[in-house]
């Protein structure tokens, strides 16, 4: 006899003791000001006011760059190029990489806590996944700043100079490490620019600058709202602009740059698929699913926010899916037994809310997890469309949240026509025991990423970007590195 099929019904979460991860590891600050010339310098701009989205408390005022402070930042980047990060050895240029790699190690548990509180994310993620990465980048890129004449870009190849580098919210000292580790081991200078709403960890990695000794002027750090973003793209002392964000203000930089000999790199949105065969092991699939879309709340741009499931299985994947989903504990981000932490801001929680309402009043079925949802904070419960139709909103924008739109199929070209049915191209993932088929999926999916049996692994040695509206260029790996070199 077998046993019923769980359902949502009959699953008693487990029960956890609360773990809270002490928040004054954070050394939280009331001020931070912006890392100008190897300084740290208050701004001339409007000030930022850093709050904890799972409480909405203030954390922190940082200071705001203008105009003028992206001038000045451009200059110290350009001095240091001239003067002494451009002519350093690369063997010289990695032991700072190096040392920087082992400081983001040494101040992990306050870089955790501090991402955790800024961007809401659990501090599972940030502790785990976030901070160790983005230390692996250094550690990566520290080992080819002195072998870049091997690398496979030609002989000698030499730096752009001044690297304007623009980062969104989702995951912000891990987009920082992949910007900044590839720009300094190839000889370039930087100035970056954080997302409004975590700049954070960013100003504690410009302390992290300091501390390594690197050379004034080589890193700067400029706190600020789109408008500083748009004043680094637009200015011509920027020899190469490094953007993740949105697709539609890539596209905006994209015509900032048309014609100027700029070099872009664009990582922008996605609206990846998960495809189920019949013949997968589903609970495998289930937790690979769970953790490409639930997982950072769904604010990932290569979640597998679209699942498609062949026919035969959807009843029984569905089913056992809510039950999984159901067991997932959203709350306070500090807690470490916290699968789902807060959405980022109240703007992105009304945009996850547009797009979901969209969803019903276009005619799919909406389940929603069971989980309390607690009184402050912007939360979302994870949420699961099913007979969702590929015309809708909800199969077609990115929502960048932890919704999941679960579409079916009946053959494998109707699988992969249906993957690729998008203006995006970021990421993908087969599900099946059949070795043959992943290949024959692969070559099929036009996606920068394609995942096989497993979701969302990311590697530091592995080239990383889009296709289509998800992006021009790659980041990670020796392809990464082309991005910064004069080729
Ligand atoms: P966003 O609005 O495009 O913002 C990203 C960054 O660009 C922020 O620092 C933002 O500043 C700045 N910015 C805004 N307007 C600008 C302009 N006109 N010129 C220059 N900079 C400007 O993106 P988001 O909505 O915050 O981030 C989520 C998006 O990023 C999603 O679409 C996601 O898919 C994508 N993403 C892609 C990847 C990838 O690797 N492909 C990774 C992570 C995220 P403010 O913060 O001040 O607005």
């Amino acid at each position: 006899m077998t046993d019923p099929a769980p359902d949502s019904a009959h699953i008693v979460p487990w029960q956890y003791s609360p773990a809270p991860v002490p928040r004054e590891l954070a050394n939280l600050r009331s001020h931070y000001r912006m890392f100008l010339g190897g300084e740290f310098v208050d701004g001339d701009g409007e000030s930022l006011t850093s709050i904890n989205p799972a409480t909405e408390e203030v954390l922190a005022e940082v200071s705001g760059a203008s105009a003028s402070d992206v001038d000045r930042a451009v200059a110290a980047a350009r001095a240091a190029f001239e003067r002494s990060w451009g002519p350093m050895p690369g063997s010289e240029r990695a032991k700072y990489l190096f040392r920087i790699a082992r400081l983001i190690q040494e101040r992990g548990r306050e870089l955790a806590v501090l991402e955790t509180l800024d961007n809401g994310k659990p501090i599972k993620e940030s502790r785990d996944v976030d901070i160790p990465t983005a230390a692996a980048h250094f550690f990566h890129h520290a080992g080819w700043a002195d072998k870049l004449d091997h690398a496979g870009h030609g002989a000698n190849p030499r730096p752009l100079g001044v690297a304007g580098q623009i980062i969104p919210w989702n995951f912000p000292l891990l987009m920082l490490a992949r910007k900044i580790a590839p720009a300094l081991a190839c000889g370039n200078t930087v100035v970056l620019k954080p997302a409004e709403t975590t700049p954070l960890t960013a100003l504690v990695f410009a302390e992290i600058c300091e501390q390594a000794g690197l050379p004034a002027g080589v890193v700067n750090i400029v706190a600020g709202a789109d408008d500083i973003g748009a004043e680094i793209v637009a200015h011509g002392g920027v020899d190469k602009i490094a953007f993740t964000g949105s697709t539609e203000v890539g596209k905006r930089i994209r015509r900032t740059l048309a014609g100027t000999g700029r070099k872009p790199t664009l990582e922008l949105g996605g609206k990846g698929a998960s495809i189920v065969f019949d013949d997968a092991p589903i609970d495998q699939a289930i937790e690979g699913i769970v953790g490409g879309v639930f997982v950072n709340q769904g604010q990932v741009s290569c979640a597998g926010s679209r699942l498609l499931v062949q026919e035969s299985i959807a009843e029984e994947l569905l089913d056992k899916l809510h039950s999984r989903v159901a067991t997932l504990r959203l709350g306070d981000p500090l807690d470490a037994n916290t699968d789902v932490g807060a959405i980022n801001s109240a703007t992105r929680l009304d945009r996850i809310t547009e797009l979901t309402d969209a969803g019903d009043s276009e005619g799919a079925r909406r389940w929603t997890s069971p989980c309390p949802l607690p009184d402050r904070g912007f939360f979302f419960a994870p949420t699961v469309f099913s007979d969702v139709q590929q015309s809708m909103r909800i199969a077609r924008e990115e929502i960048f949240g932890p919704v999941l739109s679960v579409l079916t199929f009946r053959t494998p070209d109707e699988a992969v026509a249906k993957a690729n049915n998008t203006s995006y191209g970021l990421s993908a993932g087969i599900w099946t025991e059949k070795g043959s088929r992943i290949l024959w999926a692969a070559q099929r999916i036009r996606a920068g990423a394609v995942w096989a049996n497993t979701f969302n692994r990311f590697d530091p040695t592995a080239p990383f970007g889009g296709y289509r509206e998800s992006g021009f260029g790659r980041e990670g790996g020796r392809a990464g590195l082309e991005a910064y070199l004069d080729v």
